[in-house]
């Protein structure tokens, strides 16, 4: 058996299969960009209690030059509409100098972090069904142990409700976390009028699942209600991929290299690769690394860019990956008349707390929602949403703060050749530059047009208003749900994987993130991602 694996990237799919494979005895060595998170300052202390206690707040919370202050007129990009980025989480968005992309209707962000993008997520864990799985050469029969056994490793609350219906139940599921008050109001109406808003609407609301631990696990607390999770959560209750990175470490057969920025792989002429290209951002300096096995899971455009430099490197040719997907995210803001005028209380779990689904015709074009009230974000952006001078936006804001919410909806993708990733050759540094082109499905319009009507029947008979003026279709890339590029297929073909992810182009390299999806339901994907890898490690190592 071939026991040395060399895995790219250190995010939720690289740390699921690296420890499913050390604990098959494997030698894995990861190489990892791997930029470092701060410590989390006074981590004993709530968010109000940081404001008092921290020597210097303004610099925490904006910056050392306020960065974090969102200017009226900044593009319409993640960072500009509703959720700030603080300052002690924009390491997780920063890139090397030797990084770089072109982009056409397409708005991506990337992660070079230690446990990559999921180190900022918001921890929606959502299993897929047969209907979601349609295009997978398997169905939910054959993920469904895999999903167990990454509920377990993360801990993810959720319970049995109406968005059972949607969203298959993992015996492993901890308890929801206890509700902020808009959540309480808006689910306690909702089990008055549910058959009605079943039959009018189409439309289900339950509990989140979500990564958030309702009791101790592994060392981890379970959460205080602190209110920081958009600062980090400072006792690890919220998951992130860095605790399973720790946890990969504690293994003697684990070799760990930060720092080091992967480029392409060596390809010898019988499609077999024999090394990896990487060079040192602390000195610049190449080096070449082997092992009997590579195993790509640097996030879907990391991965696809050092893929096509690969092929580029061995063939002198530019190929283009088609299929790329992303769900497009539209966010609702409305008002809960019923919360108008409540106290606000910082102490309460900041994010999304209740789900919602609106069925369709098509089960596979299912609508997704999160909904999130507004609890102890990043307020300023909101301020200036307001079409009053600062003093009244201040004051109405104040009133209006508990009765505050955003659904946050998903739209299902497809893989589409119109929609790909290339690269540009490489300039006098030896980089190539990535390029990304997207161009909407035909037809979307019409899905958020009907699920917006239905979405906005629905919170009307729950005493919630869509506030006018304020909804906003996001940028494709904004949901960040990467897919496609080198799709799953029974088929063998050129720049596809196996069932087992194993690349038809490179026998000895495997792709566990998202490239390897062939179809992008609603429901955020990075459960999946995960026990896809897992179902790798187990099935075809
Ligand atoms: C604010 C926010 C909220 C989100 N909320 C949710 C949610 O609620 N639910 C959900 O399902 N998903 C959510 N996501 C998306 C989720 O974070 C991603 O799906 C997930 O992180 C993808 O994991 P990955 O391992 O495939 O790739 P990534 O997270 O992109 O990790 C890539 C890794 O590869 C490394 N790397 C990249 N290039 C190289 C290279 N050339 N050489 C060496 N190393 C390299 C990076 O350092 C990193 O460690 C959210 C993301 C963000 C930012
Ligand atoms: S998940 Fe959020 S509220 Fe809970 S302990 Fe962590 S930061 Fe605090």
């Amino acid at each position: 058996m071939n026991k040395r694996l060399l895995v790219v990237g250190s995010g939720a799919s690289g740390v699921h299969f690296a420890l499913s494979t050390l604990r098959k005895g494997y030698q894995v060595t990861m190489l990892d960009v791997a930029l470092p998170k701060p410590p989390a300052a006074c981590p004993e202390e709530t968010l109000d209690g940081l404001k008092d206690h921290l020597s210097d707040p303004v610099e925490y919370f904006l910056g050392e030059g306020n960065e974090s202050i969102v200017l009226p007129g900044t593009s319409d990009n993640y960072r500009a509409r509703y959720f700030g980025i603080p300052p002690s989480r924009s390491y997780v968005f920063e890139s090397p100098k030797a990084f770089s992309y072109e982009a056409s209707g397409f708005e991506p962000l990337f992660s070079f972090a230690r446990g990559g993008l999921a180190e900022a997520w918001t921890g929606g864990a959502y299993p897929l069904e047969d209907h979601d799985l349609r295009d997978f050469p398997f169905g939910y029969e054959t993920l469904e142990k895999y999903y167990e056994e990454v509920t377990q490793r993360i801990g993810i609350n959720g319970t049995a409700d109406d968005l059972t219906r949607f969203l298959p139940l993992q015996k492993a599921l901890m308890a929801p976390l206890d509700l902020d008050e808009n959540s309480k109001d808006l689910i306690e109406r909702y089990q008055g009028k549910r058959s009605l808003l079943a039959k009018k609407f189409r439309c289900y609301i339950g509990r989140s699942r979500v990564a958030t631990l309702s009791r101790e696990q592994d060392g981890r607390g379970e959460c205080t209600y602190c209110g920081r999770c958009l600062w980090g959560c400072p006792n690890e209750s919220l998951y992130t991929p860095s605790i399973t990175l720790q946890a990969c470490l504690q293994f003697p057969n684990f070799t760990y290299l930060p720092g080091l920025m992967a480029n392409y792989f060596i390809a010898d002429s019988q499609q077999h690769l024999t090394g990896i290209a990487a060079e040192s951002l602390v000195d610049g300096q190449r080096h070449t690394f082997q092992a009997d096995t590579y195993v790509l899971a640097a996030g879907t455009l990391c991965s696809s860019k050092i893929y096509l430099d690969t092929l580029f490197k061995a063939t002198g040719e530019i190929q283009k990956l088609t299929g790329l997907m992303d769900n497009r995210q539209v966010l609702v803001p409305f008002i809960n008349l019923h919360c108008i005028g409540n106290g606000y209380a910082g102490d309460r779990y900041q994010y999304h707390q209740l789900g919602l689904g609106l069925e369709m015709d098509d089960p596979a074009e299912y609508v997704h929602g999160q909904i999130t009230t507004l609890k102890t974000a990043q307020t300023h952006p909101l301020l200036q949403l307001m079409p009053l001078d600062l003093r009244s936006a201040i004051k109405v804001y104040q009133l209006l703060r508990t009765s505050l919410g955003v659904v946050n909806l998903s739209f299902h993708d497809t893989r589409r050749p119109e929609n790909f990733l290339s690269i540009t050759p490489e300039d006098k540094s030896g980089h190539t530059k990535l390029s990304i082109q997207y161009r909407p499905r035909k037809g979307q319009g019409q899905s958020i047009n009907l699920a917006l009507k239905r979405l906005r029947g629905a919170l009307a008979e729950l005493g919630s208003f869509v506030v006018p003026g304020m909804t906003v279709i996001r940028p494709m890339g904004s949901s960040l749900h990467y897919s496609g590029t080198l799709g799953m297929s029974e088929q063998p073909k050129p720049l596809h994987t196996s069932k087992f992810c194993q690349s038809y182009d490179f026998e000895n390299l495997y792709v566990v993130d998202g490239s390897v999806i062939p179809f992008l339901p609603a429901k955020n994907i990075t459960l999946t991602l995960m026990a896809n890898a897992v179902r790798v490690a187990e099935e075809a190592f």
